[in-house]
């Protein structure tokens, strides 16, 4: 991913979705807004108790770098499942749900979600044009909503899973994701080669006997059984690196979300 300011807002960006390409996305930092700590700053969650003054401004600082505003982006209610809706600009402003994927094929119909952890998930058929943006973590991958969000995009638009343009944002990595129950089992019932998702520790400090979810790798891989070929993928731990963004388990869920957004 690449990164950019604009009016003083750092955001990334995939260069594969960005190519020549008439969509725009971006994944926000937590940095440039207003909320004090422990949602500082670019908190654009209203599902946390942070000041709602605050993540309304920062809601107008961070999408108006794309011309966006709350009220012209389509919400969701995310709950960790697998379920995607249709959208459309009638549902601008709207939380749309509970669901955790959202496709659009309507031009000007902008799509947007909060992070702390999980995976975004950012989808762009070049072909009919067509987007899709996702919020996956590890009960999201088991459940396959990457695969869910792919079908629908099939089923809805004609979209050939092999002409999409995947990328998969900014979670918590392996470094960090220590799992126990029920993770580790669900995780063997639901992946082939579940070992090599449930990885031994890193650093010196972690206990031999712990695992560690990889679930940046996980989400690609459930994106490549739905036949997607070209995904690209942040190295960016979230559990790492707080300074950029913000960590439910790093800052032990005394935290914000950070954003992304697509647009057609
Ligand atoms: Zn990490």
């Amino acid at each position: 991913m690449k990164q950019f300011v604009r009016e003083k807002i750092p955001f990334f960006c995939f260069e594969g979705i960005s190519n020549g390409s008439r969509v725009q996305h971006a994944v926000f930092s937590r940095q440039g807004g207003t909320s004090q700590a422990p949602y500082d700053t670019l908190n654009l969650s209203l599902s946390v108790p942070d000041d709602k003054e605050n993540v309304f401004a920062n809601r107008t600082l961070a999408y108006a770098t794309h011309g966006r505003s709350n009220d012209t982006l389509v919400h969701a209610h995310l709950v960790h499942g697998a379920e995607v809706a249709v959208v459309s600009h009638w549902n601008y402003g709207q939380y749309v749900g509970p669901v955790d994927g959202l496709v659009t094929n309507e031009p000007g119909c902008g799509l947007t979600m909060n992070y702390a952890d999980c995976a975004p998930i950012l989808l762009y058929d070049p072909v009919n044009q067509a987007i899709g943006l996702g919020h996956a973590g590890w009960q999201g991958v088991v459940k396959d909503l990457p695969g869910a969000m792919v079908r629908a995009m099939q089923r809805e638009y004609g979209t050939d899973p092999a002409k999409l343009l995947a990328g998969v944002g900014p979670c918590i990595g392996p470094c960090c994701y220590e799992v126990g129950e029920p993770v580790i089992s669900a995780v063997i019932s639901s992946f082939e080669e579940p070992e090599s998702l449930l990885l031994s520790p890193r650093r010196p400090d972690q206990s031999l006997d712990r695992r560690y979810f990889d679930l940046l790798e996980a989400s690609r891989r459930r994106l490549a059984a739905g036949g997607v070929c070209h995904i690209e993928t942040s190295d960016l731990c979230t559990s790492c690196r707080t300074d950029l963004f913000f960590s439910h388990r790093a800052e032990r869920g005394r935290t914000g979300r950070f954003g992304a957004l697509i647009t057609l």
